[in-house]
């Protein structure tokens, strides 16, 4: 039988104009979303232009979270919501920074793989960006990648890889467009929505060689035909390729709201791709959207954390995950999820501030590192167990939850993390074997328990009836364990781990059995990695639940 030969993969290129922080992810993920509906099969990847080789070494502050992938490759947030939009799972493949792109140029230098070639920046570092892009694409036989180009137009930083924006148009024109992604603001004093920041924008993109096929205009409400036509004459796009994204209440909106200027149809005829609609896809994202429009009562939760403040400002990118899993999981209850960021280290200035605590439904700790504000989170998981308050503590968050229980139940006082403290008398949580190297070699970078393990379940916990089976597979991100040589004395004292390693030597979740607390939960991995608004993650969800429950 004679083979149908599959079309060239197409390529959307994903820029930012005017400034940052207004939605290229969301874009992404989104026009990734409407491409799905129309029977596409569909990748994406980001480019970070920094020079860190992958964002494994930041501080959380400086560069919102750090989502890891199914593989352990630790990249940028935007990665978690392609996931989350396309229900895919991305490899380190679909991911580059400047430094790793250098980083593998040089290495094969080194090899000889340039032939005794002069290697300059122009052209190989675009052609090692266009040849990592091609061979991922290639690796799931994608019909379009959707490259979303981290940083602004204008950034000496994102040059090189508008260059290889350039450099592979040339080469397949017809199957490579770009959609730059603008602000367009309405400034207070002038009441009128200005568009010369955008036309500016489009002019420094043109510099490069690069002009938009869309315009994706981001505002706090929809352009007005006029500001359309403005933008239409000065950036040389079609007016009807304007496409509206204005402020929306939920980020699920976006694909829905893109819809209404046809921007999937407009996509296809650009690539000369056929309309296949595919019924189904966003039919249970429009419910989903639907319900939570519709939900009136909600569900409150305390986020106790650390890395929110940037200079005068609050910011929950750090925790970008557990947001949306939260979102996620209020949606399956049909409840609107009211979420308050407390810094942990107020209740170490003040421990009468901990009664606060009561007006929250349920408290959640997120993964963390060192020793700032632990103490804090230490209290709050106390005042949370001994006031039946719902606790769901993620990574650091249970080793907290271990370290609480033998300081006050198990009554070991310095009981302690030897990340914190090296001598302690009672490290109930304690560096894992194969990392002590990598911590004495000063080896940080990409070295930690890293990506999906299997774990069993225990029956009859908690745990197991969230999740309804008995193994599960979930992503990590630590170097410290609970110690195994505690395990029989927390047990002997109640708490549960109600889920291993399946060699039974690394505890993967700790709870309290329900008759105890209404949930006392923690768990060694990040479930948040795996939630999406499609599928909830079980543990959020039962999390929730516990919640709704409370007085
Ligand atoms: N700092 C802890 C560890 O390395 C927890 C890490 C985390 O919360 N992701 O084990």
């Amino acid at each position: 039988m004679a083979k149908t030969k599959k079309r060239n993969p197409k390529y959307i290129f994903v820029v930012g104009g005017v400034m940052s922080g207004v939605g290229k992810g969301i874009t992404t993920s989104s026009i990734g979303k409407i491409l799905q509906a129309r029977g596409l099969s569909v990748t994406a990847f980001k480019i970070d232009p920094y020079i860190n080789v992958d964002a494994g070494t930041m501080n959380p502050t400086e560069h919102g979270e750090v989502f890891v992938l199914k593989d352990g490759h630790e990249t940028d947030q935007d990665m978690g919501n392609y996931e989350r939009f396309l229900n895919i799972e991305l490899d380190r493949d679909n991911y580059m920074t400047t430094g790793l792109v250098y980083k593998s140029v040089i290495e094969k230098e080194r090899n000889l793989e340039y032939q005794g070639r002069c290697v300059q920046v122009v052209p190989h570092i675009p052609l090692e960006v266009i040849s990592r892009i091609k061979k991922a694409v290639k690796k799931v036989s994608a019909d379009v990648a959707i490259i979303e180009i981290g940083g602004t137009v204008g950034e000496y930083e994102n040059i090189l890889f508008l260059e290889a924006v350039r450099m592979l148009k040339i080469a397949h024109s017809k199957d490579v467009i770009t959609v730059m992604v603008s602000y367009i603001p309405t400034p207070s004093k002038v009441g009128e929505m200005k568009t010369k920041p955008t036309q500016h924008a489009v002019r420094t993109l043109n510099g490069t060689g690069v002009q938009p096929d869309i315009i994706v205009a981001r505002a706090d409400r929809p352009l007005d035909e006029k500001r359309k036509e403005k933008i239409a004459v000065f950036c040389s796009v079609r007016q009807e390729d304007v496409i509206n994204a204005p402020d929306v209440e939920s980020i699920y909106d976006v694909p829905l709201n893109f819809e209404k200027d046809a921007l999937s149809d407009i996509i296809l005829k650009k690539l000369g791709l056929h309309s296949r609609r595919k019924v189904g896809e966003l039919e249970e994202w429009h419910k989903r959207v639907k319900r939570i429009h519709q939900s009136s009562k909600s569900v409150r939760i305390g986020v106790v954390g650390k890395y929110f403040k940037t200079g005068d400002y609050v910011l929950s990118d750090a925790y970008i995950s557990v947001l949306e899993a939260l979102k996620h999981a209020a949606c399956e209850i049909g409840r609107k999820p009211e979420i308050d960021w407390i810094d942990s280290t107020d209740f170490e200035e003040d421990q009468k501030k901990l009664s606060s605590l009561k007006q929250y439904d349920g408290i959640l700790i997120p993964g963390g590192f060192g020793s700032r504000g632990i103490e804090g989170k230490i209290a709050v998981i106390r005042y949370c167990r001994e006031n039946r308050i719902p606790y769901f503590g993620l990574c650091y968050g249970m080793q907290l939850m271990v370290i609480e229980y033998a300081r006050h139940v198990l009554l070991l006082k310095d009981a302690h993390t030897t990340e914190v403290d090296k001598t302690t008398k009672h490290p109930v949580v304690d560096i894992m074997p194969e990392q002590k190297q990598n911590v004495l070699k000063k080896k940080y970078g990409a070295t930690m328990r890293l990506g999906c393990y299997p774990a069993r379940i225990t029956l009859k916990t908690i745990a197991s009836q969230a999740y309804g089976q008995e193994n599960i597979s979930e992503r990590h991100r630590h170097r410290y364990e609970v110690n195994p040589e505690y395990v029989e004395h927390f047990r002997k004292a109640g708490l549960l781990f109600s889920a291993t390693s399946p060699d039974g030597i690394l505890m993967e979740i700790a709870e309290l059995p329900k008759k105890k607390h209404p949930f006392f939960l923690a768990t060694q991995f990040h479930p948040e990695f795996q939630s999406s608004l499609l599928h909830p993650h079980p543990l959020f969800v039962a999390f929730l639940r516990s919640c709704q429950g409370r007085k």
